[in-house]
């Protein structure tokens, strides 16, 4: 019997891109994953795929780290084919497996080679994996994606996206997922669409992308996101065919934290980008918890950025960089003794202490999680001079775990789970606390009524019941 913790590498935030019809399809897949980097450092996969002899066949590369560091002109040559798929995945906790690198290779009888990516979580692949198991299925990674391959294998269906559309039945949970097969690609996304995925054209040909920041370094024009619960097959002639194997009846519940933290600031939805969002947040709190005392406001790099100058903007307070981020710190080697946790925060950020000197600080940043980090940068601007530390943060208190493919630890490591906004603003010792409000949050994230956002790190409202009460039991 499979628990949690058994899944050593849940496919946790990652990015996904692909194209067909295109020559260079395997340069334009490496710029695109050069574009989604955010959305995962710990390796990176790339298929090229093409037709022969009336089969699919793929030519991969898999390497750990980063896609500018892994990749060279060579490997680029090998990936000839007019398709290509790519993945990026986040660094998870326990094992760094290679065969867990995406995307996963795999045959079909009659269909030949297949590459598949997967952004998202399944939340029932554990029962799954144990009922592949037992009727025989050998499961090669750790990966929760392997699943999909699995029931691929056992489909009855003829055509690859009749099976495809079979999977969506079996499965639960987040995925934003890509299939290429020849030359045609298959997209497809949850009914809930927890995970983002967009379409876009380059010069008539289809392309896809976990964001529109990787169809703008392309030139590829955004088309519209794949609809939650939509099955997207794309030809090599840039037409592609949708359909909705599960029906359109379910409400959406698109991740709240892509628009608060995950995505890039210049990645679009809905036509406004996440810039515009988390610049409404930020103006959200200053409306809501402006301290009388403010001097200046100071940012959390990278992420709390916009947040600060929405909040600066709307308070009339000037925005000062009082945090300087080191953008190289993985690349740095360090004794494992000089290691501790405090030491890890110096190394990513440096206090400016001409800012902070004797200032009362409103500090933004966009989530607290276990609260370890916030703490030391607390201390670091106290020790730099501040005067006061008001901390405003740009989620609701975090209260639940994810299960959809954002990284949280379980409930017993986080603070909100565990602690009142007054303990935690005791245990982070600020000045003061406050966290934008849920209803606060939907008016900035432009979602009034509740319908289209996922909100369950903050409320614990699993869109999928069934998660619900197996997941109080975490
Ligand atoms: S639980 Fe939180 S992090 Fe996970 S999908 Fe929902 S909003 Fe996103």
């Amino acid at each position: 019997m499979y628990k949690l913790s058994d899944f050593k590498d849940l496919n946790e935030e990652c990015g996904v891109f692909a194209i067909t019809g295109v020559e260079d399809a395997a340069h334009l897949v490496y710029l695109g994953l050069y574009a989604l980097q955010h959305r995962g450092q710990e390796a990176f996969g790339m298929c090229a795929t093409a037709v022969q002899e009336g089969e699919s066949w793929v030519k991969a590369t898999k390497d750990f780290g980063l896609v500018a560091d892994g990749m060279s002109s060579a490997k680029l040559s090998q990936l000839q084919g007019s398709t290509c798929l790519g993945h990026v995945r986040y660094s998870t906790q326990g094992g760094r497996l290679s065969e867990n690198i995406q995307p996963f290779v795999f045959r079909l009888p009659q269909l030949g080679q297949i590459a598949m990516a997967h952004n998202g979580n399944l939340t029932n692949a554990l029962e799954l994996r144990e009922q592949l198991e037992r009727a025989g299925s050998v499961f090669t990674s750790t990966s929760d994606s392997e699943v999909f391959i699995h029931l691929l294998a056992r489909s009855n269906a003829q055509s690859l996206g009749d099976k495809i559309a079979g999977l969506m039945y079996q499965v639960k949970g987040a995925y934003a997922l890509c299939f290429a097969a020849g030359d045609h690609l298959y997209a497809v996304r949850d009914p809930y669409g927890f995970r983002p995925l967009v379409i876009g054209q380059l010069d008539g040909k289809s392309v896809i992308a976990s964001e529109t920041c990787a169809l703008d370094l392309i030139g590829a024009e955004t088309v519209r996101e794949v609809y939650p619960g939509e099955m997207i097959c794309m030809g090599p002639d840039g037409q592609f065919d949708s359909t909705f194997p599960m029906g359109r009846d379910t409400r959406p519940a698109f991740c709240a934290f892509e628009s608060i933290y995950f995505a890039r600031p210049d990645s679009q939805r809905n036509g406004e980008s996440f810039y515009q969002v988390r610049f409404r947040i930020g103006q959200r709190l200053a409306c809501d918890f402006l301290p009388e005392d403010a001097d200046t406001v100071v940012p959390v790099p990278d992420s709390g950025v916009p947040m600060a100058m929405g909040f600066a903007h709307e308070a009339g307070l000037p925005m000062e960089l009082g945090l300087v981020r080191n953008h190289y710190v993985g690349r740095t080697f360090i004794e494992p003794g000089q290691m501790n946790r405090d030491f890890k925060v110096k190394l990513k950020l440096s206090p400016v202490q001409s800012v902070l000197n004797g200032k009362s600080v409103v500090l933004i940043d966009d989530s607290v999680v276990r609260g370890t980090t916030c703490m030391r940068i607390v201390r670091m601007i106290r020790e730099a001079g501040a005067k006061k530390i008001h901390l405003r943060i740009g989620s609701p208190p975090i209260t639940h775990p994810c299960h959809y493919g954002v990284a949280t630890p379980s409930k017993k490591d986080l603070l909100a789970a565990n602690l009142s906004v007054d303990e935690i603003a005791r245990r982070l010792e600020v000045d003061s606390l406050q966290y934008i409000s849920q209803p606060g949050l939907r008016l900035a994230l432009g979602d009034q009524t509740q319908q289209g956002f996922c909100y369950a790190c903050f409320d614990g409202d699993y869109r999928e019941y069934i998660e619900k009460k197996a997941y109080q039991e975490q």
